[in-house]
């Protein structure tokens, strides 16, 4: 004998049923018994219809129009028109009763828990008949039988307690007898001793078919479900979940218990004793293996199996200084929980002693916050104990396993992970046995939790980044179309899963919580909704991921006073805006000191030299205890550009101007030919070099007229440059005549900074300096005399672009 049972969206339409007929037409076992749930939906709507009605709330009528339209229809399109009216008469004549029972809670304004069984028990009651009988219209040997007949219960109304001695005659007897080869029966639904329907609790049709399977002795129970068995996690809110092909039955109970639905807890125990394997399986994919839960199954060493989460959780807790050594405390506290009829899902103790807290459902803790208020009512009000405190909305996720016990470090990369990504965990918990570490955390958590511990836990090796880019320009768009080309590289060699979750540009933005699809990002971003920064980091906070990195390709100030949001939410900041590193030092500082604080890398390698690894370059040296000299570096390309273009047969305004048309400058120019571009990137050297720095500690000595310097539009500016050509005529025949070039130089040496334009004799290291190229010669104890020299092209929306891919990857090795 085998027995089958069937949940709710394996049942939920006639489409469905008919792929569960198909499934139970191919077992060739001689005896086979079909366990089925309500259809999917109809228990939560009997209970809220009956919730109406005792509310005399007269909409309950549209509940349960809504009921009798899905049965009669599953019927009208599952049976035959000609054997369609004696299952109509009786499909209708139970719906009568139904209605007769919600109108009697109508009237008398109430529900008993006796009545919501009775009520709710219909659900059950109807699929079972109904599937019965489409069953012989197939031409299947089958019969329908009313578990409430066999299976004997206690009257705990709402999660009945079965009396297995009663049941198990009964089942025995029946089966023995039955000349049909294949019964259909619901799930759910059983009586007590004096004949009044009961239920077995929420998802308890798989208690059923568990409570039969075990009374026959059969060979297997299988649970037909919407997935393809056990998962590492909730596979509908962790993508990557995996389907777990074989676990023991302490796992699974330990993981339902935590949470996983697909198996509800009671389940397993009358299978355990007997050693009856039960396989999950996936009524729409019958052919996936599914998952065989049996004694000591093998998991081939692994220490995790899956991680669960149980939500509704408040925790509990009594403290004082008058719980310390005094025996009884804890008794008293449980007892009060227990008399109240609460059950505790997780406890811990202090070793101290000084507290104890509990986690039980949110639905309790009113009730048991004021039982244990009144049971220590003597201590609180002589101050040894404070009165009771409540945390509300809060979750317990639960790594579960076999052999976590005889592996160390377990916990610590559990913490961990939740830690790196700002999982505030409330209270931790670690059962006897080792097969389950709990932690808990406030509900808005769970998801980051869930797909953080799962990417530790079973993708070892792939670490996904979430991206969120602001400004989508040159650099910005240069940068996705880079991530797009390198996103199945990054992956397949890196083990890296970039996706960009969120973009905007000045005017929209557009999020994707499955990540942008990079070829559309344009047509996305128009047709997003209107841009706004604050809006921006509200969806960035609320979307809650693991490995969020807020991406800056912005030249506004305004963004980067955006950084510390950001990062105290543990989200990382990647930038080549150069505003943050070059403010104020008490900004800069702090906002290294929250990536510290928060754990989430700030990464700025473009703010110098564009894509050339200038600062995580000083970092090692600084890291490895270097000490820096001197710097000298020409770090605009910009004005790099300018100079080595220049000559006495081109004017200087257009020899500015086409730098300004290749992208070489910042949209004002000024910015970067009056040398305050390079006065910020020697700050931002100096400060990674140790030093306090201000910008207006720097000298600068700037090569443009005053009258230049001080003009507030780029028309005017560049009218000035044309103004003055005689004297940046003279600039260049100067320097020519003693064969020079001239270099704007940015120097550092003895704690004091200072920018300007150089003449460069033939033979040093800047003379040759091409097109936009950087240069940076470190001058550190280790490299006295010889520096350590950086050079390459220095500015340009590809290279920057490219650094700040290499500052994302960095965060990827994290
Ligand atoms: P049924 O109606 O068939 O009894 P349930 O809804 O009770 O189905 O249980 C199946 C659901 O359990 C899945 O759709 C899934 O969302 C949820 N679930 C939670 N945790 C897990 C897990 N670890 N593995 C598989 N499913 C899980
Ligand atoms: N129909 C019941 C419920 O929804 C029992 C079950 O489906 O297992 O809880
Ligand atoms: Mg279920």
């Amino acid at each position: 004998m085998k027995v089958l049972k069937f949940g709710g969206t394996s049942v939920a339409n006639p489409e469905n049923i008919h792929k569960v007929k198909s499934i139970v037409a191919q077992a060739d076992n001689d005896q086979i018994a079909v366990v089925v749930s309500a259809f999917g939906g109809i228990t939560d709507l009997l209970l809220n219809t009956s919730r109406l009605a005792s509310t005399q709330d007269l909409s309950n009528k549209e509940g349960l129009k809504e009921i009798e339209d899905r049965h009669l229809s599953a019927v009208k399109s599952l049976i035959p028109v000609q054997s369609q009216s004696a299952v109509l008469s009786h499909v209708k004549s139970e719906l009568n009763t139904l209605e007769t029972l919600l109108e009697g809670s109508y009237l008398i304004g109430e529900i008993t828990p006796k009545l919501s069984d009775k009520i709710v028990s219909f659900g059950e009651l109807l699929s079972s008949y109904i599937i019965s009988e489409f069953f012989k219209a197939e031409g299947l040997d089958a019969s329908f039988k009313d578990s409430r007949e066999l299976i004997k219960t206690d009257s705990n109304f709402g999660k009945a307690n079965v009396d297995f001695q009663l049941t198990n005659a009964n089942c025995q007897a029946y089966f023995s007898s039955n000349a049909k080869r294949i019964t259909v029966l619901p799930g759910f639904v059983a009586s007590s001793k004096s004949g009044d329907s009961t239920t077995l609790g929420r998802g308890g049709s798989d208690y059923t078919a568990a409570i039969l399977a075990a009374a026959m002795d059969v060979e297997l129970l299988e649970i037909w479900t919407d997935v393809s068995g056990m998962y590492t996690a909730n596979p509908k809110l962790v993508k990557q979940a995996k389907c777990v092909a074989n676990i023991s039955y302490e796992e699974a109970m330990e993981l339902s218990h935590f949470g996983a639905k697909v198996l509800y807890p009671p389940t397993i125990q009358p299978v355990l004793g007997k050693e009856i394997p039960i396989a999950i399986k996936n009524t729409f994919e019958p052919d996936s293996p599914g998952t065989l839960i049996a004694k000591n199954s093998n998991g081939n060493g692994k220490t995790v199996r899956g991680i669960s989460h149980v939500g509704n959780i408040s925790l509990l807790s009594l403290e004082g200084p008058g719980m310390v050594g005094i025996p009884g405390i804890s008794k008293r506290f449980f007892e009060t929980l227990s008399l109240k009829n609460i059950s505790i899902v997780l406890i811990t103790q202090a070793s101290s002693e000084h507290s104890i807290c509990v986690g039980i459902s949110d639905d309790d803790v009113d009730l048991a916050a004021e039982a244990v208020n009144e049971t220590f009512e003597y201590e609180i009000a002589s101050k040894k104990i404070k009165p009771v405190m409540v945390e509300k909305d809060l979750t317990i996720v639960a790594l579960v396993g076999d052999n976590m016990k005889s592996h160390q470090g377990l916990s610590g990369k559990m913490f961990s992970t939740l830690g790196k990504n700002n999982v505030n965990i409330r209270a931790i918990a670690q059962g006897a046995s080792e097969r389950n570490i709990s932690a808990v955390i406030k509900k808005d958590d769970v998801k980051k939790a869930l797909n953080s511990l799962h990417e530790a836990f079973f993708e070892e090796n792939i670490k996904q980044l979430n991206l969120f880019v602001m400004g989508v320009g040159n650099v910005g768009a240069k940068f996705l179309d880079q991530i797009r080309r390198q996103k199945k590289y990054l992956k397949e060699e890196l083990k890296l899963n970039i996706r960009v979750i969120g973009i905007s540009n000045s005017r929209t933005m557009a999020f994707d919580e499955n990540g942008i699809a990079l070829k559309d990002w344009e047509s996305d971003l128009a047709n997003g909704e209107s841009a706004n920064r604050e809006a921006f980091f509200q969806k960035v906070k609320s979307l809650n991921y693991r490995n969020s990195v807020f991406v800056d390709n912005t030249a506004s100030a305004e963004v980067s006073n955006t950084y510390p949001d950001y990062l105290k939410n543990s989200i990382s900041v990647v930038t080549c805006n150069k505003i943050a590193c070059s403010s104020d030092f008490d900004y800069y500082k702090n906002l290294k000191h929250l990536a510290k604080q928060y754990n989430a890398p700030f990464l700025f390698e473009t703010n110098v030299g564009a894509g050339l690894p200038i600062i995580d370059t000083l970092k090692h040296l600084i890291a490895s205890g270097d000490k820096v000299k001197k710097i000298q570096a020409v770090l605009s390309g910009s004005l790099n550009f300018v100079f080595n273009t220049f000559n006495d047969s081109v004017t200087f305004h257009d020899v500015v101007k086409e730098a300004q048309e290749q992208g070489y400058t910042e949209p004002d120019p000024t910015i970067d030919l009056s040398g305050v571009d390079v006065m910020r990137k020697i700050l931002i050297l100096a400060r990674e070099s140790g030093h306090q720095l201000n910008i207006e500690d720097i000298a600068n000595e700037s090569f443009l007229p005053k009258e230049s310097l001080e003009t507030n539009s780029n028309e005017a500016f560049f009218a000035s440059l044309k103004k003055y050509e005689a004297d940046f005529q003279q600039l260049y025949n100067e320097a020519a005549a003693s064969d020079c070039k001239l270099k704007y130089l940015a120097q550092f040496e003895n704690g004091k900074a200072k920018v300007g334009l150089q003449k460069i004799p033939k033979g040093h290291d800047f003379y040759n300096l091409e097109g936009s190229d950087n240069i940076v010669l470190f001058f550190t104890e280790r490299y006295p005399n010889q520096p350590l020299i950086i050079k390459g092209a220095g500015a340009g929306a590809d290279v920057t672009a490219s650094g700040i891919f290499a500052d994302i990857i960095r965060i990827g090795n994290f």
